[in-house]
């Protein structure tokens, strides 16, 4: 009999703060200007200097913290991670490594071992001879980058398959996008995720070997990396082989692995306190500061759901403020909306309809809640049909009218007088002798035949519930 195997992966994600200048000088942050000019002595680690560590980041850090369900450290201290590279002048790093601005957290289901601050390294580009040196094969280092300051969250290994951490990531990236600290913005490298990767046989505690996969752009690809990554263990483990720790590299274009180093050329960072700075002491104003949160997207899902709104409109409305705030406004509008119906409409058709129209952002969109809410009330007292719903929601959508108003110059009032109504379903049984025939004879999903018939004679104002009534009264089912 084969062994099954649990996959363990935990995560490492680097958030890029969005202060106005860096950890530790006074160099603006940017991203895509020329490069190297936001450079300084400090940030290029010219002999002598000395850094100054940026309080703002620091009063970020802390709300990530707090928001994580964190411990927040009284004192933290700063330390020098030491290597080698072309993207960090001084030959080390300042990060936090004794003791962490925040421990012992959690969101959702995963554990947050702990949070640091730390400066991003400056960003090396490989021209491989294409690029802004011309046929050449160059790397080049833009040091605007150099100094950002960065939070790493690393997780407790407690997630299990891609597809949980694709989920996690992307409650952990809205959670930070709600607090305004970062623009959480993967494909400009604000928010960079590693995931170490284990399997162990069901029913193990014993932690398996693990591999790291870097930094991925999107969370879809994570999530598909580390699919690609837990079957490749099961296969080596299933040919007789042992998981190597390595470091990998995920290519999405074409799902394949590459390994970026092995365990022998893994670093010794010979950590060592940072002599320029002095211990960090958050003030009790700095505390009290951090943990004043808004209400964060975790528990904005769990309230909506509380209100019988689905689990999946529920995550879509928590992650984005602005389409929770366009939710409460229809509920605002009309107390009368149940919250299912109004989510399934906002987060639904009407989210469809803004991308159907030129991609229009909420922002912009000419419907205002209360507009939207009237529309849904027309529907759910079943005024106009849920067809009619939809043309008339493509109408508010284009120029912003009146819902009542493009009723009534459309004519889209649902049929109502049902002596009217039977005569139509008559009418489309008589025109229809074949569907109609089949139906009788148990084949029941022929009545979708005179549905339709019925609905391209009403211009579809009749309600669909009424029309399947009273063709089956007809029909003698
Ligand atoms: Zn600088």
């Amino acid at each position: 009999m084969s062994t099954e195997y649990d996959a363990v992966i935990g995560l490492e994600i680097h958030v890029q703060l969005s202060t106005k200048t860096k950890m530790f000088c006074g160099c603006e942050l940017s991203f895509g200007d020329e490069p190297n000019v936001h450079t300084c002595p400090i940030c290029l680690a010219h002999p002598g200097v000395l850094p100054v560590p940026n309080q703002t980041a620091f009063e970020y850090a802390l709300k990530i913290g707090a928001a994580l369900d964190c411990e927040l450290s009284p004192v933290s201290t700063f330390d020098r991670k030491n290597y080698f590279y072309p993207d960090n002048p001084k030959a080390y790093q300042i990060t936090q490594a004794a003791t962490p601005f925040a421990i012992d957290g959690r969101l959702g289901q995963v554990r947050i071992h702990h949070a640091h601050l730390e400066e991003d390294a400056a960003k090396t580009i490989h021209t491989g001879g294409a690029g802004r040196i011309k046929g050449s094969d160059a790397s080049l280092v833009d040091f605007n980058r150099g100094g950002t300051p960065l939070v790493e969250i690393v997780t407790e290994p407690d997630l299990r398959s891609g597809s949980e951490v694709r989920e996690w990531g992307q409650l952990l990236r809205a959670t930070i996008k709600q607090l305004g600290v970062s623009d959480v913005n993967m494909e400009e490298g604000s928010l960079r995720c590693d995931a170490n990767i284990s399997i162990r046989p069901v029913g193990s505690e014993t932690l398996g070997t693990k591999t790291e996969l870097k930094n991925m752009n999107s969370f879809r690809f994570i999530e598909r990396g580390i699919e690609a990554e837990i079957a490749r263990q099961k296969e080596v483990i299933a040919s007789g082989g042992a998981v190597e720790q390595e470091t990998l590299h995920f290519d999405p274009s074409t799902g394949e692995l590459h390994s970026l180093r092995s365990k022998e050329e893994a670093h010794d960072y010979r950590y060592l306190p940072e002599p320029d700075l002095v211990p960090v002491v958050p003030t009790q104003a700095m505390l009290e500061e951090a943990l004043k949160l808004p209400e964060l997207p975790a528990a904005r899902a769990a309230r909506y759901e509380g209100i019988g709104v689905g689990e999946q409109a529920a995550l879509l409305l928590s992650f984005e403020v602005d389409w929770a705030e366009y939710f409460e406004g229809v509920l605002a509008a009309d107390d009368s909306i149940e919250p299912r119906v109004a989510a399934n409409w906002v987060t639904g058709e009407f989210a469809a309809e803004l991308r159907k129209q030129d991609d229009q952002p909420l922002a912009e969109s000419k419907v205002d809640p209360a507009s939207l809410a009237k529309l849904i009330g027309l529907v759910a007292s079943k005024k106009i049909s849920h067809g009619a719903g939809k043309t008339v929601l493509e109408a508010i959508v284009a120029d912003g009218s009146d819902p009542e108003a493009v009723v009534a110059e459309q004519g889209l009032e649902q049929i109502s007088d049902s002596g009217e109504l039977e005569q139509i379903v008559i009418q489309a049984i008589e025109d229809n002798p074949k569907p109609a025939e089949q139906v009788r004879s148990g084949n029941e999903k022929a009545i979708g035949a005179l549905v339709g018939a019925v609905m391209k004679a009403t211009q579809g104002r009749a309600d669909g519930g009424e029309v399947n009534r009273l063709l089956r009264q007809h029909l003698g089912l």
